[in-house]
């Protein structure tokens, strides 16, 4: 029988390679074959000339996963690449079921990257100083009503709440009911940040407030991080201190 290969899930940052991590790309440089969606196999161009790639359109996650797992069954080295971090709202934890239900032993390492939220929150100063959550907007595989109460939750419990898949060309709506729930908590004068391809080419930042949060652009390359109640902005910059004495 064939040795087995391996299965990297990795996490290859929001965009830019700086922002990837050395164990990231020590996972690709060594991988037969590079699996995943179009858009993030672009973001690797130049760093994969020698490899093998399968690239597949969105809404395949399930098939790209059984695709890396029956190469590392045939002795292949794998990366199975997701932006960001692979295992928020990514493909760490699909891939992990995946191999399990298939009950082969072949080895997964998940490799951590930089998530939207850190990205993010750089771009626009220091937002996420103190207790945060984050919240995914899309209601594809998870019940609105469930995204409802964890809005509820995190608006109770002044949170720093980062808003990922706030809209999307499909959902329009959810992202001004999400903003309708954090202001029964959150005062409408509560700092906004909006990024826009965070760390990638043409990355946006607006600083503004949960007021006037929807007079911007909001899709589906757009992270919102809206403050606690000590959050402020200054020199277009977003900060939630963390309470020093200065
Ligand atoms: N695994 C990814 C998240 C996938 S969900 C991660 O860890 O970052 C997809 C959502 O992430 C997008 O709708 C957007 O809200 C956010 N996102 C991903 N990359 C981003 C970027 N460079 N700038 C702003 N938001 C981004």
């Amino acid at each position: 029988m064939n040795k087995l290969g391996k299965i990297y899930v990795v996490g290859i940052g929001p965009g830019n390679r700086e922002h990837m991590t050395f164990h990231a790309k020590t996972a690709i440089d060594k991988s037969d074959i590079i699996v995943g969606y179009k858009t993030y196999i672009d973001l690797l161009e130049g760093m994969i000339k020698d490899k093998e790639v399968v690239s597949s359109g969105m809404k395949k996650e399930i098939e790209r996963c059984i695709e890396a797992l029956e190469y590392a069954k045939q002795g292949k080295i794998v990366s199975l690449v997701s932006s960001g971090d692979s295992g928020v709202y990514g493909m760490a934890g699909i891939m992990l079921e995946v191999v399990l239900k298939d009950g082969s032993d072949v080895e997964v390492e998940v490799v951590p990257g930089v998530t939207a939220a850190n990205a993010a929150a750089a771009s626009l100063g220091a937002p996420i100083m103190h207790d945060y959550v984050t919240i995914s907007l899309s209601d594809l595989l998870t019940d609105w009503s469930l995204i409802e109460r964890r809005l509820h939750c995190a608006g109770e419990g002044d949170f720093v709440v980062c808003l990922y898949n706030p809209k999307s060309k499909g959902r329009q709506q959810q992202i001004e009911i999400a903003r309708e729930i954090l202001l029964k908590y959150k005062s409408k004068n509560t700092i906004v940040g909006i990024v826009r391809n965070a760390k990638r080419y043409g990355e946006s930042v607006i600083v503004t407030t949960l007021g006037d949060m929807l007079k911007y652009e909001i899709d589906m390359f757009t992270t919102v991080i809206v403050g606690n109640s000590n959050t402020y902005s200054v020199k277009e910059m977003m900060i939630t201190p963390r309470g020093y004495k200065l």
